[in-house]
């Protein structure tokens, strides 16, 4: 199989070069750092002088940016050019608190249509593809940077955002769209209301390429995406988000895509994996950890160690790839948030693992939540259950199929409490898939009444 390319200089760069091109990205970064007040004063604090960093270890006696920080400096930021020069400001979606405003020059803009046109390339796309946009728009920076890169490669794109399942259903085979770009969350309720408007997307539709993203996804989640779709479909990853510029920081290659891992764009972004409670560096593979970005070429608000929040490791190929994208490391695909892990009597559980064992399991349905009871101060979950709906006429035996299953790959069990098709909550963007109790009722009373039931059962039929 023959790789297409969009910069095939960058991409195919070996290793060594662009560890070399990086550090000298690096030291301007740091110079421009030095415009914006609170890095200036953070590295004047720790006794840092840029001109003395010089490898990936220096880069560790620097101070880190988070998003409490970040929130703090609002409403301009870490803006390191003049007003004049910002072309642009965008925020974040502000789930967790106020939204905070990144500024983008026109450079960072450009590199937005570079980056994702790269991302794209990899992913199959060719000028004669229809596509179908439906990331958001407004504040949020994903659908107009999706806009940049289709329009980048030529592609023929139409800007629908999340929502308007109604119309995407019929026009995804009017117009033989070819390619999707969504959350999979929204990409799942769209074959649901596909198939309620006796549409078939295996059949009715033409699409040949997804580009996934905006939340956490496993590759079961993805294959029972794709088993809906046309013969052919391949699903692709692509990770970003405003603070670090733009939703094309990686990308799935062909390859990439099938191993769960993504290639990070290394002439742009600096990546480290470390451990979300020490801060210590992890390098060895498939150990998870928080992934820490520092910006190489951003103008408006560059980044300098970055923390993500989003969980990750290192593969045991990242630095090797048939594709050709030797010097763009693979790092696996985010399994998480470090606030989204719950410690369940002392286990650690993440959504991303009920996920997987749910959407790999026969007979479950396209909604499933995990329901926390918190400690009196509501900070610590005590107490998870799994709640799965399954599909029509589905074994009842799979409650405890999943049971089992979910107890190999946890080290615990949890109670799994059925609900019917279409009684939990569908979500267009990105799903939420922690909730206490009381957000449960409102969400899915019905369902949130008979947990509070099942809650008065003996223990052991509890475990089902
Ligand atoms: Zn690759």
């Amino acid at each position: 199989m023959t790789t297409t390319y969009w910069a095939a200089d960058i991409e195919t760069m070996p290793r060594e070069h662009m560890e070399r091109l990086q550090f000298e990205l690096l030291a301007e970064t740091l110079r421009s750092c030095l415009q914006v007040p609170h890095y200036r004063e953070g590295l004047a604090r720790v006794g840092a002088d840029p001109r003395d960093v010089r490898t990936p270890d220096d880069l560790a006696a620097l101070p880190f940016i988070d998003k409490s920080t970040l929130r703090s400096l609002q409403p301009w930021g870490i803006q390191a050019v003049p007003l004049e020069d910002v072309a642009r400001l965008n925020a974040t979606t502000g789930t967790t608190g106020l939204p905070c405003n990144i500024a983008f020059t026109r450079s960072d803009l450009d590199n937005i249509g570079e980056l994702g046109a790269r991302n794209l390339t990899a992913m199959g796309l060719r000028s004669s593809d229809v596509a179908w946009q439906c990331y958001g728009y407004g504040l949020w920076i994903g659908g107009s940077s999706l806009d940049r890169a289709y329009e980048r490669i030529g592609a023929t794109a139409f800007p629908a955002g999340p929502g308007r399942t109604s119309l995407a259903v019929e026009r995804l085979r009017d117009l033989g769209v070819t390619v999707i770009s969504c959350t999979p969350t929204f990409a799942l309720l769209l074959v649901e209301r596909a198939r309620a408007a006796g549409i078939d997307p295996a059949t009715d539709w033409n699409l040949r390429v997804g580009i996934f993203g905006g939340e956490a996804m496993t590759p079961a989640a993805l294959a029972r995406l794709s088993e809906a779709m046309p013969a052919g479909f391949r699903a692709h990853n692509t990770y970003g988000t405003t603070e670090l510029g733009g939703p094309f920081v990686a990308g799935t290659c062909e390859h990439a895509a099938q191993q769960g891992t993504f290639h990070v764009w290394a002439d742009h972004h600096l990546i480290e994996i470390l451990d979300p409670d020490t801060g210590e560096r992890i390098t060895e593979p498939g150990v998870r950890g928080e992934l820490v970005v520092t910006s190489l070429q951003r103008q408006g608000s560059p980044m300098l160690r970055w923390r993500t929040r989003d969980l990750t490791s290192w593969v045991e190929d990242s630095w090797a790839c048939p594709c050709g994208r030797v010097a763009h490391p693979k790092i696996s695909w985010i399994s998480g948030r470090t606030d989204d892990v719950l410690k369940v009597r002392g286990s650690l559980v993440m959504p991303s693992q009920v996920e997987d064992v749910v959407c790999s399991t026969a007979g479950t349905g396209a909604g499933w939540q995990l329901v926390v009871d918190r400690d009196p101060e509501g900070l610590r979950a005590t107490e998870a259950t799994v709640v799965v709906e399954l599909v029509a006429g589905a074994d009842p035996e799979v409650a405890g199929e999943l049971a089992d299953r979910l107890r190999d790959r946890l080290g615990i069990r949890l109670p799994v409490v059925t609900a019917g098709p279409g009684e939990l909550p569908r979500y267009e963007g990105k799903a939420r898939r922690v909730l206490d109790r009381a957000e449960l009722a409102d969400v899915a009373p019905a369902v949130a009444a008979r947990l509070a039931v099942d809650d008065h059962r003996p223990s052991d039929a509890m475990a089902r």
